[in-house]
């Protein structure tokens, strides 16, 4: 079976190379920690070695260590992550004062 890079498994928080389970499953690769067993994806941060979250419903778009840096409001990764969310709010907020 197919095997991904290695990385932070966001689960077991070991350093892992997950097995491919599905490809570009809405645009990422559905991948299985061979430690723990649990579902997980590539962080989307350009970069970044390490692994998201999974699940059956929704799916982390980020790796702890990257979620963590958003909740702090720090860092670079903030700026693309939110560009369209702020624009959006922007925009609204522009229309409702006029
Ligand atoms: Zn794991
Ligand atoms: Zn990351």
């Amino acid at each position: 079976m197919e095997v991904k890079h290695v990385g932070i498994c966001p689960y077991c928080g070991d350093s892992v190379q997950p097995l491919v389970v599905v490809h570009n499953y809405v645009r990422r690769d559905a991948c299985k920690c061979p430690n723990c067993e649990k579902m997980i994806l590539v962080c989307r941060v350009p970069g970044c070695s390490d692994y998201a979250k999974g699940g059956d419903v929704y799916d982390e778009e980020m790796c702890p260590a990257h979620t963590a840096s958003i909740v702090n409001g720090g860092g670079e990764v903030v700026k693309w992550g939110l560009m369209a969310a702020a624009a959006a709010v922007a925009t609204a907020a522009a229309s409702r004062d006029k």
